[in-house]
């Protein structure tokens, strides 16, 4: 949300700076400006602060320079292109730097390694929104990708979970799932194409999990055809919705 709000301040700086000088907004803006950057020390709130402070955070302050020291600034849509991309890159940035240095999100990174691409099980929900219910369980279960350190039981079957990951568990081994599982290969086998079937059957357990939970395929190195792909992230999604129920009704 405070991204969206400091690209709308970054388009309206701009647009101030590409005012024509004889424009009474423009020579106030002006003023202003140069006032602060002369003595920015000095008590200045409001907008010219706020935007030199943003254009530091997104590293664009050498077009502020530029403009105070030659009165150059990019056009309209040069300078969205600039502060999009500069938004996007300080946000992977802010993004990496959490997911890296945090062992709770060894997986989670693998299934979401970027934050400025929107999610697959959004685009594919926004493809055919009738899945909607299950992709919400394979989104939920995407929230669950994590090794418990305390716990290491499987609430489904109570069976000991080594590195307490009960969803690579729940997708790979769990007996409570099986039916769900084999439902799950079943429709593998029958809908997509050989060659997807046999690469899914060579993943190991860490792997196929994260694919089945909308990880890019770049993880693994394959190809397979996106009309493979939708289908195999539906697939997955009603083996989720499947186990969401059988979750649901174990907690009751
Ligand atoms: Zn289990």
């Amino acid at each position: 949300m405070e991204s969206y709000i400091d690209k709308a301040k970054l388009i309206f700086f701009g647009r101030l700076c590409r005012l024509r000088t004889s424009c009474l907004s423009k020579q106030i803006f002006a003023t202003r400006l140069f006032s602060y950057l002369e003595n920015c020390t000095a008590v200045n709130l409001g907008f010219i602060k706020d935007i030199c402070r943003i254009l530091s955070k997104y590293d664009l302050y050498d077009h502020l320079l530029k403009f105070s020291q030659v009165a150059s600034f990019p056009g309209k849509n040069p300078w969205k292109h600039i502060v999009s991309r500069a938004i996007k890159k300080y946000e992977n940035l802010q993004y990496e730097s959490r997911i890296n240095g945090d062992y709770d999100f060894k997986l989670f990174k693998m299934i979401e390694p970027c934050i400025s691409e929107p999610s697959r099980i959004w685009s594919i929900v926004q493809l055919v929104p009738k899945w909607s219910k299950e992709m919400y369980s394979l989104a939920k279960a995407t929230m669950c990708v994590r090794e418990c350190v305390n716990i290491k039981d499987c609430h489904l079957c109570k069976k000991y979970v080594h590195d307490g990951n009960f969803v690579v568990h729940a997708a790979n081994a769990c007996v409570l799932t099986q039916n769900a599982r084999d439902k799950m290969w079943s429709s593998i086998s029958n809908k997509l194409t050989t060659h997807t079937s046999a690469f899914l059957n060579s993943l190991d357990s860490i792997d196929f999990t994260c694919i089945i939970l909308g990880a890019p395929l770049d993880i693994t190195q394959c190809e397979i055809s996106a009309e493979d792909y939708v289908d195999l992230i539906h697939i997955s999604a009603q083996f989720w919705h499947i186990c969401g129920y059988l979750t649901a009704a174990e907690e009751q």
